[in-house]
């Protein structure tokens, strides 16, 4: 799986290969896995290796931190209640170590502190369990691809660009004033293009737990964002919740 160090070819010449297969695995996407559950564990694996993802796992925290420290993957799913050292540890000496690997949390549904922890330490996105495989390989995907295209952290949809370093917004150029939690949510969105996010799931997400989370204020926020960005920009589905594109 690794690439070959032949010196008479270095990294930036065109790599030869010896058959197709060779160019396949040599293609593939490496990803490090530290999770401590084995069925899940054994879930992602099998998932992720069947949509061409190559998958290494590390069983506990000081393992994963090792492999992820010695090694390079293209992404990490990170779970944060692991034996030896929790995830969040594990996540906060890569990134004080200059480690910027992209970062996929895993956590249990509802434990929106621990996102917050997360998102703190440096992760990238999470996701809650329990989760559906094909979800998680778009997330690492997208991951990979902002982790390698960006000369900035910029995120576009449209004629809309968040700039995720600064936090600033602008519409065809313009900038665009939103308050933090309006960007929390065109963040969010932005993250989930296509896909269609239940209210309950924007409640958790916006608000902290000792906050009140009344579910119709989600609406002021959409609409907030829809006068400020784009009346069409977010699809209400009735019963079932709002899809940016
Ligand atoms: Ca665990």
């Amino acid at each position: 799986m690794r690439h070959s160090c032949d010196p008479l070819s270095g990294p930036f010449q065109v790599p030869r290969y010896n058959s197709g297969k060779q160019f396949e695995e040599d293609r593939r996407i490496r990803i490090l896995l530290v999770e401590d559950d084995d069925e899940i564990a054994k879930r992602l694996v099998e998932g992720l290796s069947a949509t061409g993802f190559a998958v290494e796992r590390a069983e506990n925290g000081v393992d994963g931190f090792h492999m992820g420290t010695d090694d390079t993957f293209d992404a990490v799913i990170l779970d944060l209640g692991l034996p030896e050292m929790e995830g969040i540890d594990v996540l906060k000496r890569w990134r004080s170590a200059g480690n910027s690997t992209p970062v996929l949390v895993l956590t249990a549904r509802g434990t929106w502190s621990e996102k917050v922890d997360g998102l703190n330490a440096g992760a990238d996105d999470y996701i809650s369990k329990p989760f559906h495989v094909p979800e998680v390989a778009a997330r690492l995907r997208a991951l990979i691809r902002r982790a390698s295209g960006h000369t900035a952290s910029a995120i576009s949809f449209r004629d809309i660009t968040l700039d995720l370093g600064s936090g600033s917004v602008t519409r065809g150029g313009a900038p665009v004033e939103m308050t933090a939690r309006e960007l929390r949510m065109l963040n969010y969105f932005m993250h989930r293009l296509g896909r269609i996010i239940p209210q309950s799931e924007l409640v958790e997400h916006l608000y902290a737990l000792d906050e009140s989370r009344e579910s119709n204020t989600i609406e002021v926020y959409v609409s907030r964002l829809r006068r400020k960005l784009g009346a069409d920009l977010i699809t209400t589905v009735r019963g079932l919740g709002y899809r940016m594109g």
